[in-house]
């Protein structure tokens, strides 16, 4: 039998902003900064305004101003992000599920929030370490088996990134598991040790195209999934619990008009944005539910959404990161972001 806890009644959304360094390119081209940050607030400043950083900082009718439950700037590591969300996927080891997923233009810090490097591990690595943690310090004399998945939606097909060469994966409806991708391989780990390898490997089969935004700008959304199922010993009967939690690494959010693409990349970009869109829906529809009650939640718009649907509905918990970029020549990707976040709140 599978049961959730009926201790959370309503699905929670949490929206946090990163702000990256300037990179070592954007230091030797002399970008500027265009953000200032302050506690949970986001200054984004225009850099048509003044050539004069602080002509800028004086000049503050002209600035637009953001406030969200977590900020981070640039000096902040994935560990400080992590502080800030690691609550939220606590209830995976007790059957509740969770998603986190990094929102942004391509280049705005994404895969480093999510995936990380050796030094600075990123939200997915933070997420299972914590969760073998919880699973070691858990006093109950339960079983827990964790196993994970890592695929792609790439133009509204799914492909697994734990294969070589994957086909085309299939959604079907399971009358015990919900939405499951058919064929999708999930394999069982016991520590958080290799999955940085894991990911690496998996992003390396991503589907990168080149775009005049940037040099390699991702096109699909990477979703790792981590499985906790456990196995409760009480006196009379065995019960599972089944938690599940979704780390999603967004394709990049630039529109395709902006890109100036056509062709083959063009329908990359309608579709991302038909994925992005019902995911903005979805949220949306979650904030008036977390606010209202009850509320219409458009999952069935796009694979990304239908992936995803047990992780945003019930009582479940959601954190958005939405990542931008310092530098003053990204400064309408910056404010798109920021209002595409401001609007989930
Ligand atoms: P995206 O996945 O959104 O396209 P990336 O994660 O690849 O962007 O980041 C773009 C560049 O910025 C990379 O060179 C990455 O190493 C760097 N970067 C992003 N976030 C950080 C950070 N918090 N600290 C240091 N470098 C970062
Ligand atoms: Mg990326």
């Amino acid at each position: 039998s599978i049961r959730a806890p009926a201790s959370k009644k309503t699905a929670t959304l949490l929206v946090a902003v990163k702000c990256r360094p300037l990179t070592e390119a954007e230091r030797r081209r002399n970008r500027n900064i265009i953000q200032v940050i302050d506690d949970k607030n986001v200054v984004v400043l225009d850099p048509d305004l003044s050539k004069d950083y602080l002509d800028r900082i004086q000049n503050r009718t002209k600035e637009k101003r953001y406030c969200f439950d977590h900020v981070f700037g640039h000096a902040c590591t994935n560990s400080d992000v992590y502080k800030g969300v690691r609550s939220t996927i606590a209830g995976v080891i007790q059957g509740l599920n969770a998603t986190v997923f990094a929102y942004g233009s391509t280049g705005s810090g994404k895969t480093y929030t999510m995936v990380g490097t050796q030094n600075d591990p990123g939200l997915m690595v933070l997420s299972l370490n914590t969760i073998f943690e919880l699973i070691k310090n858990d006093r109950s004399s339960d079983n827990f088996e964790v196993s994970c998945s890592y695929l792609e939606v790439y133009n509204e097909v799914i492909y697994d990134l734990l294969e070589k060469s994957s086909g085309h994966l299939e959604l079907r409806e399971d009358p015990e598991h919900g939405i499951v991708v058919a064929g999708l391989r999930s394999i069982k780990v016991q520590s958080a040790d290799r999955i940085l390898e894991l990911l690496n490997l998996g992003n390396s089969r991503r589907k990168t195209e080149s775009t005049e935004a940037n040099a390699t700008s991702s096109r699909s959304h990477a979703v790792l999934e981590i499985n906790v199922k456990r196995k409760q010993k009480n006196q009379n009967r065995n019960q599972i619990l089944r938690g599940k939690l979704a780390l999603v690494d967004l394709a990049g959010s630039e529109r395709a008009s902006e890109t100036n693409s056509g062709g083959q990349k063009l329908r990359d970009g309608a579709n991302i944005n038909r994925s992005l869109l019902a995911l903005a829906n979805c949220i949306n529809a979650l904030g008036k539910h977390q606010k209202k009650g009850l509320a219409y939640v458009p999952y069935r718009n796009s694979k990304l959404t239908r992936i995803l649907k047990d992780g945003l509905s019930g009582n479940s918990q959601t954190v958005m990161i939405a990542t931008i970029s310092p530098a003053d020549d990204q400064y309408h990707h910056t404010v798109n972001t920021l209002k595409y976040a401001d609007r989930a709140k």
